[in-house]
């Protein structure tokens, strides 16, 4: 995998107000008409040509394109160790970054992300587009403008959002709390579980209460990954073929289990069997609610009594995108960190403390 890099000053002959990256991965963001009609992404060296309103942020933009941009459906744990590479090879020389990203899988890769950096003082704004830049009503333009005035702000020397968020459709979420939630609406995301960190309307008002303005030292990119996660939803009628299935993936280190309400599951004592089984092999099972909304209270209900009893792990409010990532990172950094107790602590504001 490589990438370009390009500079585009928007200040000369003045000096910028700050120094932005902007990272294009690809998505529908950047997708323009093809030959035979079908959205192929465009060259992003010429994203002035298409937004020449970015002049006048007057900011000092780094402009790094992935060479082969992707839908973000074909997202991969190595595209996650690239941007993570990318940020971390320019955060001294920036203020701040953008993340052109598709929208599909955008809350796994934010997610990832806001794990990933620890010790992150700089804003990671996340966006993208439910309509190409090049397309008349396209939410494109103010999606990137205002990302950039939010991975650009600054007050007594200190970031104003330090943190990996997404912005989209008016409004700025922590990364690893938001999901989407539209395909079709421009307001594709949303975060249930924790309030907005900023809303943008003919000012950008921030949240500041929400804000992570913990003092958090160097940063330091964690980037090794164990795929071995899956994630097992119930529904009423799921038959124990299907649960076993899955629970003997050759190589599985953890499940996401998508529990009904607040945590609970069937009692039936064959599925009982099979997971306290896999948990005796050192499967790490995490009940995680199919609700969007309220967290995991294991033991509230007899439906969720006997799943305490087995050893789930319960990690309350935490969404499935920010789980699995952080699973798969705390596994592929196993030597160093102890996956069971460290997925519980919430390492970037994605568990609500109580
Ligand atoms: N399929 C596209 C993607 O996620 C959709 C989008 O960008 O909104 O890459």
């Amino acid at each position: 995998m490589s990438f370009k890099t390009i500079s585009i000053n928007t200040a000369i002959p003045n000096d910028p107000r700050s120094r932005v990256a902007l990272i294009y991965t690809g998505g529908t963001f950047g997708m323009v008409h093809g030959a035979d009609g079908s959205l192929v992404p465009f060259d992003f060296s010429l994203i002035l040509e298409h937004l020449p309103t970015l002049r006048n942020l007057k900011l000092d933009i780094t402009v790094v394109s992935f060479d082969d941009p992707i839908d973000s459906s074909n997202i991969e744990p190595r595209h996650w160790q690239l941007i993570g590479t990318i940020i971390q090879d320019l955060y001294e020389r920036c203020d701040g970054f953008v993340v052109l990203h598709g929208t599909d899988t955008m809350a796994f890769t934010a997610s990832a992300l806001s794990f990933m950096l620890r010790g992150l003082a700089k804003p990671v704004i996340f966006t993208g587009a439910q309509l190409p830049i090049t397309e008349t009503r396209s939410d494109a333009r103010e999606n990137l403008i205002t990302a950039l005035e939010i991975a650009s702000a600054g007050k007594d020397g200190k970031a104003v959002v330090p943190e990996v968020c997404i912005y989209f459709g008016n409004e700025l979420m922590r990364g690893n709390r938001a999901r989407k939630v539209e395909s079709t609406h421009f307001d594709a995301f949303r975060s249930d579980n924790y309030p907005l960190l900023a809303k943008a309307g003919v000012t950008i008002s921030y949240n500041a209460a929400y804000i992570d303005y913990r003092v958090k030292g160097e940063l330091q990119v964690l980037n090794q990954f164990n795929t071995g996660v899956s994630i097992l939803k119930l529904f009423p009628g799921i038959n124990e073929a299907t649960v076993s299935s899955i629970l003997n993936t050759p190589g599985l280190k953890a499940v996401v289990l998508e529990t009904y309400g607040s945590g609970n599951a069937t009692t039936a004592a064959w599925f009982t069997e099979l997971l306290k089984s896999a948990i005796d092999r050192g499967i790490l099972v995490l009940n995680i609610s199919q609700c969007v909304g309220g967290m995991v209270m294991q033991g509230k209900y007899e439906t969720s009594r006997h799943l305490i009893d087995v050893g789930f792990s319960s990690v309350r409010d935490m969404t499935t995108e920010s789980a699995v990532t952080k699973l798969m990172l705390l596994l592929g950094e196993s030597r160093h960190l102890e996956a069971e107790s460290e997925v519980q602590k919430s390492w970037a504001g994605e568990i609500t403390e109580v």
